[in-house]
């Protein structure tokens, strides 16, 4: 790291007083620091005005989870476990039962946010896509225990954004 020698500056400023008094009555190193600050302004903004302004977000990008459904509305996890085998964050609980139609399905599928790294792992692992990261990054809890992403609310995520995960589902399709 480059560190600034003060004192050695100091002396650099004594010695241009010495040798150059007028540019040091004309402020001249400060006109110069004012001269770098006015190009700077007519220069493209790199900024964005978030929340108004958003910057743009990969197909891939990993948020919130959610589940999905087939389209006639059938659960897509067969609760293999693959999921929850895979977390490196230990983030994700499931019990599993048979249903009425003989099918293995969840009983419970939680996924503690707080536990989780956001790594993709069991979106990767499931051979359903049924646990899927949507784009969902503007979220918050206000109560305990809102950190536990049941499987009624990750089911509703995924009803309410099916459309934009199908969409960045069949844009990626062709890189997998
Ligand atoms: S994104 Fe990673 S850490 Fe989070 S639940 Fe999935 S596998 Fe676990
Ligand atoms: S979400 Fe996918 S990987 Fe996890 S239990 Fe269900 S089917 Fe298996």
């Amino acid at each position: 790291m480059l560190v600034p020698d003060w004192p050695l500056a100091r002396l650099r400023i004594y010695e241009m007083a010495r040798t150059n008094p007028i540019k040091t009555f004309l402020l001249w190193e400060l006109l110069g620091g004012m001269w770098v600050t006015l190009k700077a302004l007519f220069r493209p903004k790199i900024t964005v005005n978030y929340p108004e302004e958003k910057a743009p977000q990969s197909v891939r990008f990993r948020g919130l989870h959610a589940l999905r459904r087939y389209p006639n509305g059938e659960e897509r996890c067969i609760a293999c476990k693959l999921c929850e085998a895979v977390c490196p964050a230990l983030a994700i609980t499931i019990e599993s039962t048979v249903a009425p139609d003989g099918t293995r399905r969840t009983s419970r599928y939680d996924i503690d946010l707080f536990k989780c790294i956001y790594c993709g792992f069991c979106e990767e692992a499931c051979p359903v896509d049924a646990i899927v990261e949507t784009r969902i990054h503007e979220y918050h809890m206000e109560h305990r225990g809102e950190n536990i992403m049941t499987k009624d609310k990750l089911l509703a995520v995924g009803e309410r954004y099916d459309a934009t995960i199908t969409a960045d589902k069949t844009a990626d399709a062709p890189y997998r």
